[in-house]
């Protein structure tokens, strides 16, 4: 059978007085006006533990918005053993009563839980209404139906057969359970890893960042409703390192899908190497790690566009995007009129709660970040070799807010350059267009990462020899546009050497990551 190639899902305005902002205005008040029982979902029943812990809006601190309930080792024990006992019925459940369980998850985001879902991302990450509407509405979404989609294409690569034989490929689920491991930026994210492996058959053992619980609790309620099985995904919130410990000493533990940080997946990695003799399989390990992603600019680009994709780039969602343009390389003839540009843009940015349909940058997500990255922005003032263009102050009395801040450094290897902020921070070289080959050097050797980076310039030379140089600098490479917002479907999304290992999400390559293939031959 065939499962048409979907369309993306269209993008919601939100304009004043439209039916979704009012629908998202209800879905905001219904956030606000009650405290949200947060429970983990094991085995498809609500669990809840003796250690609640309060969700706040990080822009709003002294607001509750619910309660979560953290478990420990036993719970984590029994989302395993949920997940292995759901096992066997889920995978031989024939594939299109598998999939049309996430197809119907789609429809629902898409209608009835369009607006809960982007409230809960907009309030408990601090999104704005048009960010929200990206991530947890338009993109998660399409993870769910293209994932579909791809899916049917590889269940129907075949081998070869001839005469008296028949050769088939069986895709099998992994032996085992997989383990998804979330982060809060992309609430799409956090929904698209535990299902894409789910979707081919594993049953997985969820643990988001304890900053996205509210909208995880929404993707549950979205699942369940959708009709997918007890024990398919189980949910819980647990510390890392108690999770770990009983996860990567586990037999049947067949993989992990991991979006987050660079040092915590290298760490994951070690332990899974160490262990690697207590496991039935050789553990698939995915993962999307950090970034310090660049925009390279040439003498022959357009300074406007230039201006208008780093100002998207570096500051939608304050910067919190692995694939956020960060470091910057800008030729002296164009840097006045870039300058003059983002500053007027910078200018008109009104910063505030999410709830406000006005307000461009929100909170950042915690008062651990908010640290990090003040803290990169206090020592930049007192460096005499680096300037603010643009920003540079934050308060974190209400909520952790801090000003897109552009930094002009006189030297490009300059911390700002090199590590990620994961913050509204950009750092900008201005560099002599006589320095050019330089300065592509320095693009591919200033960072471990090689997440995104964009490239403008109107000189299709210099577009080719960019792109050739930087072949190994990026797994998102943008030509003449910011290095942010993938779209699933379009533009397979995942990076290589310190970024990850470029198994791009929304895609068959991801997919393919989730089944063991049984080789067929039979004889007759
Ligand atoms: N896919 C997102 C983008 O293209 C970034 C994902 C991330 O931050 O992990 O902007």
């Amino acid at each position: 059978f065939n499962v048409p190639t979907p369309a993306n899902e269209p993008v919601k305005e939100y304009r004043p007085g439209s039916p979704e902002r009012e629908a998202l205005k209800l879905a905001l008040q219904d956030f606000r006006s009650q405290e949200t029982d947060i429970p983990m979902y094991i085995d498809g029943q609500e669990v809840r533990s003796d250690r609640k812990l309060r969700v706040a809006p990080p822009h709003d601190h002294q607001h509750t918005l619910g309660y979560f309930y953290e478990g420990d080792s036993q719970h984590v024990n029994q989302a395993i053993e949920a997940a292995l006992a759901a096992k066997d019925a889920w995978a031989n459940l024939s594939w299109e009563h598998r999939a049309s369980i996430f197809l119907k998850a789609a429809d629902l985001i898409a209608g009835p839980y369009r607006a809960r879902i982007n409230a809960a991302t907009m309030l408990g990450q601090s999104k704005n209404a048009y960010q929200a509407e990206i991530d947890s509405a338009c993109e998660l979404i399409d993870f769910l139906r293209f994932n579909v989609h791809y899916a049917t294409d590889i269940y129907r690569q075949q081998p070869n057969s001839s005469p008296g034989v028949w050769n088939r490929l069986e895709y099998r689920p992994l032996e085992g359970f997989v383990f998804a491991l979330t982060p809060f930026n992309f609430t799409a994210i956090a929904g698209n890893l535990p299902t894409s492996a789910a979707l081919m058959g594993n049953t997985v053992v969820w643990k988001p960042a304890y900053t996205q619980v509210l909208s995880a609790k929404v993707i549950m309620e979205v699942l369940l409703e959708a009709g997918l099985p007890n024990g398919v995904i189980n949910l819980i919130y647990v510390d890392g390192p108690v999770a770990g410990e009983v996860i990567f000493n586990h037999q049947d533990f067949a993989g992990i899908h991991f979006t987050g940080s660079t040092g915590v997946f290298q760490q994951i990695w070690g332990t899974i190497g160490a262990n690697i003799h207590k496991y039935k399989s050789y553990p698939r390990i995915v993962g999307e790690t950090g970034g310090k992603d660049f925009v390279l600019v040439h003498k022959s680009a357009d300074s406007d566009e230039v201006a208008t994709g780093l100002v998207r780039g570096a500051f939608e969602y304050q910067g919190q995007k692995c694939s956020a343009a960060s470091r910057a390389y800008v030729p002296s003839t164009l840097w006045p009129a870039i300058e003059a540009r983002m500053k007027q843009f910078l200018g008109k940015m009104k910063m505030g709660v999410t709830e406000d349909f006005t307000n461009f940058i929100n909170a950042v997500i915690d008062e651990k970040s908010f640290k990090k990255i003040t803290a990169y922005i206090d020592e930049a003032k007192q460096n005499s070799q680096v300037s603010i263009v643009s920003g540079g102050n934050y308060d974190g009395s209400k909520g952790y807010f801090v000003e897109p801040t552009v930094l002009k450094v006189n030297d490009p290897k300059y911390r700002t350059m090199c590590e990620e902020i994961f913050g509204p921070v950009l750092s900008i070289y201005v560099y002599e267009p006589s320095e050019f080959e330089n300065v592509v050097k320095l693009v591919n050797d200033t960072s471990p990462y090689a997440l995104t980076g964009s490239i403008f310039a109107k000189d299709r030379y210099v577009i080719e020899q960019v792109s050739h140089s930087l072949q190994n600098a990026a797994g998102n490479f943008y030509i003449n546009d910011k290095p942010t917002g993938a779209v699933v479907g379009q533009q397979p999304f995942g990076g290589a050497r310190a970024s990850g290992t470029n198994d791009k999400a929304g895609s068959a390559l991801n997919l393919y990551r989730w089944v063991s293939a049984r080789t067929i031959k039979e004889t007759y």
